[in-house]
């Protein structure tokens, strides 16, 4: 932005003696497309807030987005400011914001209402349930993300962070989407008299795998994680420390588990990979539940006995159902989530985070290695 004859007050006070601040964005559908770019910080409204990023989270989809392979850009030039798990500083507050206030620790939410009068999940404040098609997510799908120094939004859409949660509010939005899915299960648990489901099978040990594996044990679940990695991953250690058996691909074949380990009442599905998607549908018992929450190539096609498997969903009373991102609820639940994991098991969820990497080697945080299980950018303490 150019600086033409005098700035407006409003706009000097947001952040005095700058004009533009560094973001990150990559050009959506281009591979190593990822730059540092500035952008203007026009005057803050009544209702917004003005955010310094501390640190970001980078997940799957980041990461695809990071590849070309996903993403819808945020400016008419095919831009994307890239970044969805955040934990910021409030800096400063509209005339209208009086439940934050400068200082305070915030994580903000990801999607965003369609415009769509008729879409009534939007229209009452729960966008994860948008109807149109047309919502936008911040760092991923039509609006500029939180990898920047600065960023400002709406105060509806900021969470207060406790302090002590500082290092941990970038799983904020992961655990709030495990949450979200987690409550279908106490759904579907309504529709019979007695159902006492006690063996979860989870596939997949990233992030949202090992939530849900947690989520699922602090209630007494039985839980068995399945996942391509060997016995002797790290991977394989975060999900015994906390009571759950890890079932390595060396060892097993997918098909084998529901004998390895009992028939589970619930399967997790958390790889995206849709073959996988098929053989948790496969393995679930009798009135057992399947959770459907990775993302699976839409290219992907294989073989499948369809018969027998509408046949085992039917005469098996068998659910299936996907859950995708969450609300500001869910977003408040998971923070308080996130303290009593820590207070129970401390430095199991700190152990997710295998590097902090500054924004001068940005690139380096969308390297995923073996073992890890995610790496953030650290932006500012
Ligand atoms: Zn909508």
């Amino acid at each position: 932005m150019g600086t033409m004859g005098i700035a407006p007050a409003q706009q000097e006070t947001l952040l005095p003696g700058r004009e533009e601040v560094r973001a990150v964005a990559v050009k959506v559908g281009q591979r190593g497309s990822l730059q540092t770019v500035w952008r203007s910080l026009s005057g803050l409204q009544d209702h917004q807030v003005l955010v310094q990023t501390l640190q970001l989270g980078i997940d799957a989809t980041d990461r695809a987005v990071y590849e070309g392979n996903y993403g819808r850009p945020a400016a008419p030039d095919g831009s994307l400011v890239v970044g969805h798990e955040a934990v910021g500083r409030v800096i400063a507050v509209g005339r209208q914001v009086h439940a934050l206030v400068a200082g305070m620790y915030v994580v903000p939410t990801v999607r965003r209402p369609c415009a769509d009068p008729s879409c009534s999940p939007c229209r009452a404040g729960e966008p994860d349930y948008c109807r149109s098609g047309a919502y936008t997510e911040r760092g991923l799908w039509g609006a500029d993300g939180y990898l920047a120094e600065y960023f400002v939004e709406d105060a509806a859409y900021l969470v207060p962070l406790p302090p002590p949660l500082k290092a941990l509010g970038i799983l904020t939005e992961p655990a709030s989407v495990v949450i979200k899915a987690m409550h279908q299960i106490d759904l579907f648990a309504r529709r019979m008299r007695a159902w006492h489901p006690q063996r979860a099978l989870v596939l997949g040990a990233g992030q949202i795998g090992l939530l849900a594996t947690c989520f699922l044990r602090r209630r007494g679940w039985e839980v068995s994680v399945f996942d391509a990695v060997s016995e002797i991953d790290p991977k394989a250690s975060l999900v015994q420390a906390i009571g759950a058996r890890f079932l390595s691909a060396d060892i097993y074949a997918v098909e084998q588990l529901p004998a390895v380990m009992g028939s589970p009442d619930l399967v997790v599905e958390a790889t995206g990979v849709a073959p996988l998607a098929v053989e948790a549908a496969k393995a679930v018992g009798e009135d057992g539940v399947v959770l459907l929450l990775g993302v699976a190539d839409q290219h992907q096609r294989f073989d499948l006995e369809a018969g027998a498997l509408e046949k085992q969903l039917v005469l098996g009373n068998r659910i299936v159902c996907g859950s995708v991102s969450s609300s500001r609820g869910d977003f408040e639940e998971a923070i308080g989530w996130l303290s009593t994991v820590e207070a129970e098991h401390p430095g199991w969820l700190g152990s997710f985070i295998a590097k902090r990497i500054p924004l001068e080697e940005v690139a380096q945080a969308y390297r995923h290695q073996k073992g890890e299980i995610k790496r953030a950018v650290w932006l500012a303490d």
